[in-house]
């Protein structure tokens, strides 16, 4: 590896481990103003007197990302083919756009808006999103943005006290935090990616703020959301944790709540708007089969036990089952359905899912098995029903799609 002599285009360093090499590009708190550019030169070269190719992105997964996070690549997986177009438009649009897509301003780039002055505070875990995408396709863009948004994440929208990420909102730093708008697994892939020393000890904090701040919060008042988000955020960044016991003990518990939710009808009691005990509890089935249950069975940190594993299957075969009505001659997913809380069964149903959410479905419960993995139909329809191109504010739905192709693609 040789390293450009000129002053400011060197990396910053240049690390070498097994079968990789990983450079530093810049100085984290570095600020680019829009249109402004910098170029670092490397070259890898087999004689160091001559001049080597450079190269821009590495050329093979790095060996330990694999079988941790889920990921795999959507634009060489035919069935996903029309999902991956619509996304690379969507992608395009986005990108081009800094009053409706990317902030570029100084304290909001990294981040993306969802409404006029309304930061998103990178929900759905963008940075993720893209950094498998950037293993997918090899475009150093992805890469570019998910570290972007990994340093917003850290440098921004952190809140100082709870460690943990501020709900989206005006200005960045809302106040408000809450387990439901925490991710993280986009902070392990970008540092699993870069192998940045910066940003190793940021996420060992992050590991550790995150376990002590979940430990104050009221599991049985949680929403679904919470504890998908929670404990996906707790297994990614388990291997991090200095204190790994309080970091298990954040996660069994997690878990131990999800399992004592299900109903004898294979439905998760975790949401109720009336207190009666009588009354009906309401299942999101995407926010359940889309977040909850790959969190459930993630192997990220520690693998679920065989029981665990018969849940979460019999939740998602309920879910099937359940989820879908025909509305107007079309068949849709449900956005609520509502259960007697005695066994769980479906007393009714409402609203209509968008396709990002019925794509977020269809991937989260193929992470359940063979068993689970949709039809070329159902990605079909979903893709008809996409929220996309009738909005002007994309974040969320890219997000949710660069995150359920990736999850898909591996299935
Ligand atoms: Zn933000």
């Amino acid at each position: 590896v040789r390293r450009s002599d000129a002053p400011g285009r060197s990396p910053k360093y240049v690390a070498r481990g097994d079968g990789f090499v990983a450079f530093g590009l810049c100085d984290s708190d570095d600020d680019l103003d829009e249109g402004e550019e910098r170029r670092i030169d490397v070259a890898f070269t087999t004689n160091a007197e001559r001049e080597g190719r450079t190269i821009a992105r590495p050329a093979t997964f790095p060996k330990r990302t694999r079988g941790a996070l889920r990921f795999g690549r959507a634009s060489r997986d035919l069935k996903l083919k029309a999902w991956s177009a619509a996304l690379k438009k969507d992608l395009e649009a986005w990108r081009g756009s800094p009053k409706h897509g990317l902030g570029y301003r100084r304290g909001d780039g990294g981040d993306w808006f969802m409404g006029q002055g309304r930061a998103g505070n990178l929900e759905w875990d963008t940075a993720f999103g893209l950094a498998a995408r950037f293993m997918d396709v090899g475009d150093p863009i992805d890469l570019f943005h998910a570290e972007a948004a990994v340093d917003h994440l850290l440098a921004r929208d952190r809140d100082a006290r709870s460690g943990l990420f501020f709900v989206h909102g005006a200005g960045h730093r809302t106040g408000r935090v809450e387990i439901g708008h925490h991710w993280t697994e986009g902070l392990r892939l970008v540092l699993e990616t870069t192998d940045d020393p910066s940003l190793r000890l940021a996420v060992a904090r992050v590991a550790n703020d995150q376990a002590d701040a979940f430990k104050a919060c009221d599991l049985a008042a949680a929403l679904p959301r919470s504890l998908g988000w929670g404990l996906l955020s707790l297994s990614a960044l388990h291997p991090f944790a200095t204190d790994k016991e309080a970091s298990a003990a954040a996660i069994a518990r997690f878990r131990a709540r999800v399992a004592s939710s299900a109903t004898r009808e294979g439905h998760l009691d975790l949401e109720r708007f009336d207190p009666s005990p009588t009354a009906p509890f309401r299942v999101s089935p995407f926010v359940v089969g889309g977040i909850v249950l790959p969190a459930f069975v993630s192997t990220a940190a520690i693998p679920p036990t065989r029981d665990e594993a018969a849940l979460a299957r019999r939740v998602g075969r309920a879910l099937l089952s359940d989820a879908y009505a025909i509305v107007e001659g079309r068949r849709v997913l449900r956005s609520s359905l509502f259960c007697d809380p005695a066994r769980g069964r479906v007393v009714g149903s409402s609203g209509e899912a968008t396709g990002e959410e019925r794509l977020l479905f269809l991937a989260g419960l193929s992470t359940l098995g063979r068993e689970f993995a949709p039809s070329q139909v159902e990605l079909s329809a979903a893709e008809a029903t996409r929220a996309a191109p009738s909005k002007v504010f994309l974040g969320k739905e890219i997000s949710t799609t660069l995150r359920a192709l990736a999850s898909l693609a591996d299935s």
